[in-house]
């Protein structure tokens, strides 16, 4: 590791300025993915921002707008998917919570980093490569390298990297709403908008600018969410990232769907809201015909190769079973 320097700012305000100033400062949260990558040559810092110690660290209900759970960007994971809301009414956060990582990992890992970790590409990871997201115009080394990963949806030819969280899946199911501070203010960003896809641009993996700091998320309350849960579909049953996952969420009227979220990982360089599968199913009987058919318009645009021809078939069984499972209340 390359020296450099380390502070501790006493305020969000405070910690905002120190990255804004300086294009080599970066924030640090619970460190599990951003010291690996200082330690891999991946990323090489001037100076660490550590946030993790700013009072962003509650899970309290807000009362606005319908009201909702507003998160902290520095809970930790296990305390999160632990929290007795998130259990009852959001149980689809508290599962895809747990299917992340390692317990001890989990106690270190906080909210705003989970979702700001960066790509598993293998690629991207071995500084020997090229690789657009780490040195962009170097070129991308997964396209016709190692590829069991990639996205099919969404993907350029700059970039077919997957985004790794699966906290973030979860989110874009439940319409949060990221809070950001950045040096002119507070702003908040729809959780759908904040993870970007590739173009020409995938060192940019989200839409916020440097020094924006996340202080929180807020997740409405709905009556769906109470109905929720999460499918990761991976190499182990220890931690490993996923191959394919869904989150899911649903309302029926005597077996009629009400109201339905999907959200996909795995496939694509953000969390994917699978909005065409959604309108393909609203008013119509649950049914694993009527899921795999509506899976399947959403599929239309995928794009796959020798290695991710398994992916689609994949998705398509891991979004029936998990709905089917909703609807029969066997939500493990
Ligand atoms: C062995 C292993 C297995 C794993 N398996 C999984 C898995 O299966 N599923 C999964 O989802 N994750 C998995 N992870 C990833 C793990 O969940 C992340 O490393 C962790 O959530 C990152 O959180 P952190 O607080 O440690 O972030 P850090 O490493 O501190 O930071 C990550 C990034 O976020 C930025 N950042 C941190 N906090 C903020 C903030 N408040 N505002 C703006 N930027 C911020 C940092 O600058 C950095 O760019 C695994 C990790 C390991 C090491
Ligand atoms: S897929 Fe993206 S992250 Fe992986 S090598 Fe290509 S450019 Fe890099």
């Amino acid at each position: 590791m390359r020296p450099l320097e380390y502070v501790r700012p006493q305020s969000a305000e405070d910690a905002v300025a120190a990255v804004t100033d300086n294009p080599r400062a970066r924030f640090l949260g619970g460190g599990t993915n951003l010291v690996d990558h200082l330690k891999l040559g991946v990323t090489s810092p001037e100076v660490l921002v550590d946030v993790s110690r700013l009072p962003m660290d509650q899970v309290e209900e807000y009362a606005e707008e319908g009201g909702g759970l507003r998160i902290g960007a520095n809970v930790r994971n296990s305390d999160l998917a632990a929290h007795p809301s998130v259990r009852s009414r959001l149980p689809v956060l508290a599962r895809a919570l747990l299917a992340g990582a390692s317990g001890q990992i989990r106690h270190q890992a906080t909210t705003g980093g989970n979702l700001l970790q960066r790509t598993r590409c293998v690629y991207f990871q071995d500084v020997t490569t090229p690789c657009n997201k780490r040195d962009p115009g170097s070129g991308c080394s997964a396209i016709d390298g190692y590829g069991r990963y990639n996205a099919i949806l969404g993907a350029s030819e700059a970039c077919v990297a997957t985004h790794p969280s699966d906290l973030a899946v979860a989110l874009v199911a439940l319409d949060a709403t990221v809070v950001v501070l950045g040096a002119d203010g507070e702003r908040r960003v729809p959780f759908q908008d904040l993870h970007r896809l590739p173009g020409h641009h995938p060192e940019r993996d989200t839409t916020l600018a440097h020094g924006e700091l996340i202080t929180a998320i807020d997740v409405p309350w709905s009556e769906v969410a109470r109905c929720s849960t999460y499918t990761k579909v991976r190499d182990r049953a220890s931690y490993a990232f996923a191959l394919v996952s869904v989150a899911a969420a649903l309302q029926l009227d005597d077996g009629v769907v009400r109201d339905v979220r999907v959200a996909w990982g795995g496939v694509a360089h953000k969390p994917w809201r699978a909005e065409r599968a959604e309108a393909a199913l609203a008013g119509r009987p649950l049914t694993d015909e009527n899921v795999r058919a509506a899976v399947d318009q959403e599929l239309e645009a995928a794009q796959t190769n020798d290695e991710t021809a398994y992916k689609p078939a994949m998705v398509r069984n891991a979004t029936a079973w998990t709905l089917l499972a909703l609807a029969e209340g066997r939500t493990r």
